[in-house]
């Protein structure tokens, strides 16, 4: 999932304040003032539009293919081209993503750019505007460290423009190869990685935290795809189950009740790994698991992906019957996926889950005290 590579923004973005300089400014905050926008910055708002509607066929390739072209064509070429009517000439260019670079150069919001972020707006319901408004971070995103498509700065730039005092960066681990998982070592570099861009963000005069983790694999015989000493290192752990999921009941419960047991996890990702209308939910017995969650403070993962949308209504209320810890998390793989947090919000409304009990509504260093003591 994902393109790797396509969002990048430069590390200019945290010194200009401006919601245009990041990827993701939302340009409704700009209250109808003229938009000045680069056309790399044009086509990196549509993908963020497409990603946002669940959209990786056949548009969002053509766009991030734009991108690359107007990231390694001149400006003056492209200035020249879009006055004598030529974009399209260059190979990778078609007749929307050169309208784009047109009317970005012209100083025009791209018509198309408009278009799609009036349609790729995601909904939400008033009840469940309460959860999102009391939500101040993301607990579960990808980047491209694992699988996916933009990197930590571009993540982190969207979530601020969203509203966020921090996110939880938690890329793979080692044993999911397809995802790109990272080892111990690619994943002390990117502690290191960590660190810088929060000291950028902070000398920007930005208040948003990066917080570091990881979605770990829960094996087969319920022990994490992480040493102990590098769990510890994290702030927050995520671990999932991504492997056998069709595993008898009883073990698949006994793997998951290892997982949330240990004092190592802080959360249980999409707890059933369904897939809506294509993968049914693992089987496991929800009293068992939700009860460890309960006791181990172990938060269960309300998944706000819209095809696993996880834990279904039927365990969702389990869950909060034992009286669970939550959260509420986009498990996001591009930056317009942060954008899906409204999902489980809803779902969360739906249910009652208690909005004391959810913790990304925790500012960052309670949720940092609640990870230690959990
Ligand atoms: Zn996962
Ligand atoms: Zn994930």
């Amino acid at each position: 999932m994902g393109r790797r590579g396509d969002c990048g923004v430069g590390a200019t973005a945290w010194r200009t304040p401006s919601p245009t300089d990041t990827v993701a400014g939302p340009l409704g905050q700009l209250g109808g003032t003229i938009v000045e926008m680069t056309p790399e910055q044009a086509l990196l708002r549509v993908i963020h539009c497409l990603d946002r509607a669940h959209e990786s066929g056949f548009k969002a390739k053509a766009f991030a293919r734009a991108l690359d072209v107007v990231r390694t064509t001149p400006s003056d070429e492209l200035t020249e081209r879009a006055e004598a009517d030529t974009l399209t000439d260059l190979d990778g260019i078609g007749a929307s993503t050169a309208a784009v670079i047109a009317d970005a150069l012209a100083g025009r919001e791209p018509a198309y750019l408009a278009k799609i972020e009036a349609e790729s707006r995601v909904p939400i319901t008033p009840a469940g505007q309460v959860y999102r408004d009391a939500l101040r971070g993301d607990c579960h995103l990808h980047s491209t460290w694992s699988d996916g498509g933009a990197p930590i700065e571009a993540m982190a730039a969207t979530a601020m423009a969203i509203g966020h005092e921090y996110m939880v960066q938690t890329d793979h681990s080692a044993r999911l190869t397809i995802a790109h998982g990272l080892d111990e070592q690619r994943l002390a570099e990117q502690l290191d990685q960590i660190a810088a861009v929060n000291a950028d963000i902070a000398a920007a005069g930005h208040d948003f935290r990066i917080l570091s983790g990881m979605e770990v694999d829960i094996l087969v015989d319920g022990s994490l795809d992480l040493a102990d000493e590098m769990l510890e290192r994290l702030d927050v752990v995520v671990a999932s189950v991504h492997s056998k999921l069709r595993m008898e009941r009883g073990q698949m419960t006994e793997r998951m009740l290892m997982a949330v047991a240990s004092p190592h996890v802080d959360i249980l990702g999409h707890c059933t790994g369904r897939m809506v209308g294509k993968r049914p939910p693992s089987e496991f017995d929800a009293d068992y698991v939700f009860a460890a969650c309960a006791q181990f403070n172990t938060a269960v993962e309300i998944n706000c992906r819209p095809e696993r949308l996880d834990p279904p209504r039927e365990l969702l209320d389990v869950a909060i019957e034992y009286g669970c810890w939550f959260s509420i998390d986009s498990d996001a793989h591009a930056t317009g996926q942060l954008e899906w947090q409204p999902l489980g919000c809803d779902r969360a409304a739906e249910r009652g889950v208690p909005i004391e009990r959810i913790i990304n509504t925790m500012p960052a260093d309670d949720l940092l005290a609640w990870t230690a003591a959990a």
